[in-house]
C-alpha cells in the first residue's frame, strides 16, 4: 500500500473566503508582512499584531470548509495506507472538515503560546484586546497606556512618553467605560480590575504573555523532522494550492521526488517549482481535489 503526503497552502483556504497571505497589492489585509508577522513586529507593537490575528481568528467563524477540505477528509478516513496532510494554513478548516492525520507546520490561529511558561493550548476569542494595558491599575507618572482604539489612531511617530500624564491614558480610556467593569475609586480615578485582561495563560496564569501560536517569518516551522521523514518514505506527494514561493515547504517536492515519489501539483496556476512535479493539474482545488481523491481511492 502506498504512502501519501499532501501539502496544502493558501489556495485551498482562499476558496473558502480566507484572505490569502499576499494579495495582488503585496499586502496582507492591508498590512505589510513585516509589521504583523515577525517576532520583531510583536516586540515593537504587540497590540497591532494581536489585533491583526484576533480579527483573523474571529473571521474563522464566518467561513466554511470547501470541497477540497471535504475530499481530503474523505481520503484521510478511507485511505488504508500511511497518510500525512501537512498544511501551511493556520485556519481550522481541515479539522472542521474532519481530517485527523494533519499537521500545521505554520501553527494555528486557534492556539496560544505562553512566553512565560512555554505551554501551548487551544485559544478562542481575542488574545490582545486590552490585554497589555488592562493589567496596569493606574497610569504611571510620565507614561500613558493606550487603548487599542487610541493606538490605532495615534500617529506612528508617537511614543508612549509623548503624552502628558493627563493625556488619553488609561484613566480616561473609553474602553474601560464601554466594558462597564471599571471601578471609580474614592479619589475619583478609574481603576481597571484584572478581570479586564483577556490574555491570561491557562497554565501559569501569567497576564499578557500569550502570543498567537503562529510561525512567523524568521521562525522555524513546526515538526520539520517528522515531515522530512514522511517525505522520504512517501510514494505519492501532492501539493495543493501553494505558490511554491515559501520555503521550506517549497522544497518538499524536491525531497519527495529525490526519494522516488510520484509528485502531483494541483493549483490555480503552475507553481514556481512546477518543473519538479511529474503532473500539474491547473484549476480550482474545490473541483480538482475531489476528482483526484476519487482516482486515488479507486486505484
Ligand atoms: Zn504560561
Amino acid at each position: 500500500m502506498r504512502n501519501i503526503v499532501v501539502l496544502t497552502g493558501a489556495g485551498v483556504s482562499a476558496e473558502s473566503g480566507v484572505a490569502t497571505f499576499r494579495g495582488p497589492d503585496g499586502l496582507w489585509e492591508g498590512h505589510r508582512v513585516e509589521d504583523v508577522a515577525t517576532p520583531h513586529a510583536f516586540e515593537r507593537d504587540p497590540a497591532l499584531v494581536h489585533a491583526f490575528y484576533d480579527a483573523r481568528r474571529a473571521k474563522l467563524g464566518t467561513v466554511e470548509p470547501n470541497g477540497a477540505h471535504a475530499a481530503l477528509a474523505r481520503l484521510d478516513a478511507e485511505w488504508p495506507g500511511e497518510l500525512l496532510i501537512v498544511t501551511q494554513n493556520v485556519d481550522d478548516l481541515h479539522e472542521r472538515a474532519g481530517t485527523k492525520r494533519l499537521l500545521h507546520m505554520h501553527g494555528e490561529l486557534k492556539k496560544g503560546w505562553c512566553l512565560a511558561c512555554g505551554e501551548r493550548f487551544p485559544w478562542d476569542g481575542p488574545m490582545g484586546e486590552n490585554s497589555l494595558n488592562a493589567v496596569r491599575p493606574e497610569p504611571v507618572e510620565g507614561l500613558s497606556f493606550f487603548s487599542n482604539e487610541q493606538r490605532k489612531s495615534s500617529p506612528s511617530t508617537m511614543t508612549k512618553t509623548d503624552h502628558p500624564p493627563d493625556g488619553p491614558g488609561l484613566s480616561s480610556s473609553g474602553r474601560t467605560d464601554v466594558r462597564g467593569t471599571s471601578v471609580r475609586t474614592s479619589s475619583g480615578r478609574t481603576e481597571v480590575g484584572i478581570c479586564e485582561a483577556v490574555n491570561i495563560c491557562p497554565s501559569c496564569n501569567a497576564v499578557g504573555r500569550v502570543r498567537p501560536d503562529i510561525v512567523w517569518f524568521g521562525e522555524m516551522p513546526y515538526a520539520m523532522e517528522r515531515i522530512d521523514e514522511a517525505l522520504m518514505r512517501c510514494d505519492l506527494f501532492v501539493s495543493i494550492g501553494t505558490s511554491g514561493a515559501v520555503y521550506p515547504a517549497a522544497g518538499f517536492v524536491q525531497t519527495a521526488r529525490y526519494c522516488g515519489a510520484h509528485c502531483v501539483e494541483i493549483n490555480l496556476e503552475p507553481s514556481l517549482g512546477s518543473y519538479f512535479f511529474h503532473e500539474s493539474r491547473i484549476g480550482k482545488a474545490g473541483e480538482l481535489v475531489p476528482q483526484w481523491v476519487d482516482e486515488v481511492l479507486a486505484a
